[in-house]
């Protein structure tokens, strides 16, 4: 650790805030950058670990490859698409790839130069002074201060920066997983998507990950432990499985942002990227392509803008094909989730494999 005072603050070293410093430090060696990393082996991020092919497409600009130690198994070709109370399945090709997600986030970290100060730590507050930013960092029970110049909320969607500057948050809802080791794997579909409007506006899903199976859901705040546990109860009795006692319960928010008013970029050199910023798709949950993609574009508008505003200014134009895709969700969902649109398309078998076609 060389300095306490810093160009710029990275509060979350998930992908978005990994792949920004990474991408900063490399663009500009003498800058001071601070990377607050709060994730632990203990408490890893809650995710399905899941790499779609618009992750794979921002590593591939990156001229990322991925280490065959993140990847998991079985790998996996289709999602199964699941009406639960209509009954209906349908199967669709998926180009994912299925991974380690604590060591995928550890693998994008060991890229980060050393030039750039990485603390394990908690950031429990941020308030603006006359000079710049103050932050506070709890690290086992001790709280140090570190100030900044610009501060980027790559924390998540329990973001502590866009809570505390920007009022807006986008809807959020409470993600559990579960995790078994059932006698029987193989009745248990490797990948599925489940929605069932009985328990949830959202959905819930299953992965087969390195012998387990993960079952998991996103909920409305309310009372989400019981929906979570009526709809794993549906799950087995309707779909046939026996998943067992759970190994490990994990939950953490998850954001459904729905208007384009819930992607929020920064302000007054206060930035967010990733799933802070509302980069997360509103019909899959699938995430870390805008966070990776987000941090690399906020990093070359950092390089490129010479004011807070300039700044600003360029990570809006660099974002927009981002942002647009991002609303694009908004109404793949509004389709994918009314029941009477989702029966007629998956009744029809528009895209689906069809397990007997030669
Ligand atoms: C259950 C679930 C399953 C998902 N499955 C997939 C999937 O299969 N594929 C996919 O693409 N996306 C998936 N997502 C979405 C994806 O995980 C996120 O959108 C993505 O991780 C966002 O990356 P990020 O860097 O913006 O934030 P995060 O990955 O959330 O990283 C934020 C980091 O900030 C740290 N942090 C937060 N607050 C503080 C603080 N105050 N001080 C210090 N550090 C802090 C956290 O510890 C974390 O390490 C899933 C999400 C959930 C909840």
């Amino acid at each position: 650790m060389r300095a306490r005072t810093y160009d710029v603050a990275v509060i979350g070293a998930g992908p978005a805030g990994a792949v920004f410093a990474k991408e900063y430090a490399a663009a500009e060696k003498e800058k001071r950058i601070l990377l607050i990393d709060g994730q632990t082996e203990e408490r890893p991020k809650v995710c399905g670990g899941l790499l779609s092919p618009a992750a794979q497409k921002v590593l591939a600009k990156m001229d990322l490859t991925l280490p065959k130690s993140i990847l998991s198994d079985p790998q996996i070709f289709d999602v199964r698409t699941v009406d639960l109370p209509k009954h209906l399945i349908r199967h669709y090709q998926r180009h994912y790839l299925n991974m380690n997600r604590y060591a995928f986030d550890r693998w994008l970290l060991s890229l980060v130069p050393p030039t750039v100060d990485i603390f394990k730590g908690h950031c429990c507050s941020v308030t603006r002074g006359q000079n710049g930013f103050l932050l506070q960092i709890r690290t086992n029970g001790v709280m140090q201060t570190f100030h900044a110049s610009a501060v980027v909320g790559a924390d998540g969607a329990s973001s502590l920066v866009r809570g505390i500057f920007f009022s807006h948050m986008p809807l959020r809802y409470i993600a559990i997983q579960q995790h078994f080791n059932p006698h029987r794997t193989d009745t248990v579909p490797p990948y599925s998507c489940i929605f069932d409007p009985v328990t949830s506006e959202s959905c819930s899903w299953t992965i087969c990950k390195d012998g387990e199976v993960i079952f998991g859901g996103a909920f409305p705040k309310k009372n989400c432990k019981a929906s979570f546990e009526h709809q794993r109860a549906r799950v087995e009795e309707i779909l046939g499985i026996s998943l067992g006692t759970p190994t490990k319960t994990e939950a953490c928010l998850v954001c459904g942002p729905r208007r384009p008013s819930d992607l929020v970029l920064g302000g007054d050199s206060v930035y967010l990227a990733g799933e802070a910023a509302g980069f997360i798709s509103a019909s899959s949950f699938e995430g870390i392509s805008g966070a990776v993609l987000s941090g690399r574009l906020l990093a070359r508008a950092f390089s490129n803008g010479k004011t807070p505003d300039a700044v600003l200014h360029l990570y809006r134009k660099y974002t927009r094909a981002l942002r647009l895709r991002i609303i694009g969700k908004f109404f793949k969902r509004a389709v994918l989730f009314s029941a009477p649109l989702r029966y007629l398309i998956m009744k029809s078998g528009l895209l689906s494999i069809k397990k007997f076609d030669i």
